[in-house]
């Protein structure tokens, strides 16, 4: 059986009341209609926000491309800037127990990995904020002596950032202090289900003397609110993370105008075992893969290929241990799966395991959804007999579900972890270098783990092959994503050659 962990009521937590963030000034949205956000392991509302339409959105877009052409941030110094987002760092740090909170009441994720997120986030304020004074371009002395060729690096201009809810303070941390490191300004968009944490957000970059119009955040649905920071002209570039679905959609529209985009979409991750894997450190990590965050993460390790060998001995294992995976209520610190994130995505999640049952799969632990008496859990599940046509091992669960496939060559393994139309990262596990290595080559994906998995740092860059995404996030090159590169073509001295003649 896996251990619940009974939500508590919140009892008399009064709903916090969000503005939005438009030219420096925090207001209602044009048409005075809100969002009310009723938390998922809680079942209360414990937010409400200002919605957005298209004139809010017209408005901020308008705000950052004054704050832009006006000069008040692109021209400050990389130092000025640099130091700018220090001390954002610093007062993340600083209020960091209270933007978890409003993180895991609002998603439903356990407040300690939320801990875990916002000391993530903060490192990586940092880290941009080392990256803004190391921006630099590049000059060619192979020219011949009568000219001078200077490449520069320049903010590309207005950018758009729009979040999905299941890493709310995080993913926009992969963002937002990029761009600004660059130079540029921003109209954020975060989820409409998980907006609280980025709204204090920006209370922290007006502290940190962030100037009025650099960093706007509306919140509202994907359609009304979101759409117009993908399709505007004054808009030079969308940075989104989401769905796939949305991510296409979000391409057509900067399309219209040629806008740069970057995309970190969703995933399907394999995990390669062969027989002679540390199976001790493995199963924990594939517990860990799977249920983390609920399964809700674009990295979940949800696609088992084990060798054949083994995969009756790993199937039982991993069943086993999933029984102890403590789900329950998100505040309580030894929570280690909370909810999910809407009754809808529960019915979703749960359709994919009675399908995948019909389908002649078998559920060797959980499969139905868990009742604590508030809010929407769902069991850890792990499905065996998985077959690699099935929906459940082709298609993003986006739940706490683990489907096991099996191979007998590796051959056949990299076939079947490349057989689907994602690629955001995979893991093996073997003692033998060579077989990390080759399915290190020969797995398509943007990040492979080798005998760990999901593993991050903010020096390493982020981001998908095929459909998962376009782009890297993190690592040393992530400012210069926000940039454009201008050539600066000189001549030096008398000219020796002319068009006409002389
Ligand atoms: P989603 O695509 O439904 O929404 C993401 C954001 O887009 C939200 O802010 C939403 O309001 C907005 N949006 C929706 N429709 C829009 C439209 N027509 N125009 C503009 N914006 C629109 O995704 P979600 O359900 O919030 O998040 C889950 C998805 O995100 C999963 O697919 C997951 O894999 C992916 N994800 C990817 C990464 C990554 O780094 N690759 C990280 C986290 C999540």
């Amino acid at each position: 059986m896996t251990v619940l962990v009974r939500p508590k009521a919140l009892g008399d937590y009064n709903v916090r009341e969000f503005r939005m963030l438009i030219d420096g000034k925090w207001v209602d949205g044009a048409e005075g209609r809100t969002i009310e956000r009723v938390a998922p392991g809680h079942g209360v509302t414990v937010s409400r926000y200002q919605a957005a339409t298209k004139i809010d959105a017209e408005r901020a877009i308008a705000a950052a491309r004054r704050a832009f052409d006006d000069g008040r941030w692109p021209r400050m110094t990389a130092s000025e800037r640099s130091l700018i987002l220090l001390r954002a760092a610093d007062m993340i740090a600083a209020r960091a127990d209270e933007l978890a909170f409003l993180d895991a009441i609002e998603s439903g994720k356990p407040i300690s990995q939320a801990k875990g997120e916002l000391a993530g986030a903060a490192d990586i304020w940092r880290y941009a904020a080392a990256l803004a004074r190391d921006l630099s371009g590049e000059s060619y002395n192979t020219l011949g002596d009568g000219t001078l060729g200077v490449v520069l690096r320049e903010a590309i201009g207005v950018v758009s950032i729009i979040t999905p809810w299941n890493f709310p303070f995080l993913i926009v941390s992969q963002k937002l202090p990029f761009a600004l490191a660059a130079g540029c300004t921003t109209v954020v968009k975060p989820s409409e289900l998980t907006s609280g944490s980025t709204l204090v957000l920006g209370e922290i970059l007006e502290a940190a003397g962030v100037p009025a119009g650099v960093v706007n955040i509306i919140v509202g649905t994907g359609p009304e609110a979101g759409a117009p920071l993908t399709s505007h002209p004054d808009v030079d570039m969308v940075s989104f993370t989401g769905s796939t679905g949305v991510g296409r959609l979000t391409m057509a529209n900067a399309a219209q105008t040629l806008k740069k985009v970057s995309l970190e979409l969703g995933g399907k991750n394999p995990q390669i075992v062969f027989p002679d894997a540390n199976l001790d450190e493995f199963i924990d990590a594939a517990v860990f893969g799977a249920y983390f965050n609920a399964g809700e993460c674009c990295n979940a390790g949800s696609r088992l290929i084990l060798h054949r060998d083994i995969a009756d001995e790993v199937t039982a294992r991993i069943a086993s241990l999933s029984a102890k995976v403590k789900v329950g209520d998100p505040l309580d610190p030894e929570t280690q799966v909370g909810a999910i994130i809407t009754p809808q995505h529960l019915e979703k999640i749960a359709g994919y395991v009675s399908s995948a049952s019909s389908d002649g799969a078998t559920v060797a632990h959980g499969g139905a959804a868990l009742d604590l008496g508030m809010g929407q859990f769902m069991a850890p599940t792990i499905l065996s007999a998985v077959r690699p046509e099935m929906a459940v091992a082709r298609e993003e669960v986006f739940g706490p579900v683990l489907s096991v496939l099996t191979f007998e060559t590796i051959e056949e393994a990299i076939r079947i972890a490349n057989s689907i139309d994602y690629g955001l990262s995979a893991g093996v596990w073997s003692r033998d270098f060579d077989t990390c290595l080759t399915i290190g080559r020969r797995v398509r994906a943007g990040t492979i783990w080798m005998n760990t998995f999901m593993d991050g740092a903010s020096e390493l860059p982020f981001g998908g092959y095929r459909q998962s995404g376009l782009g890297r996030e993190l690592g040393r090159h992530a400012v210069e994503d926000y940039t454009e590169t201008k050539t600066l073509n000189m001549h030096i001295g008398q000219r020796t050659s002319w068009w006409m003649p002389r």
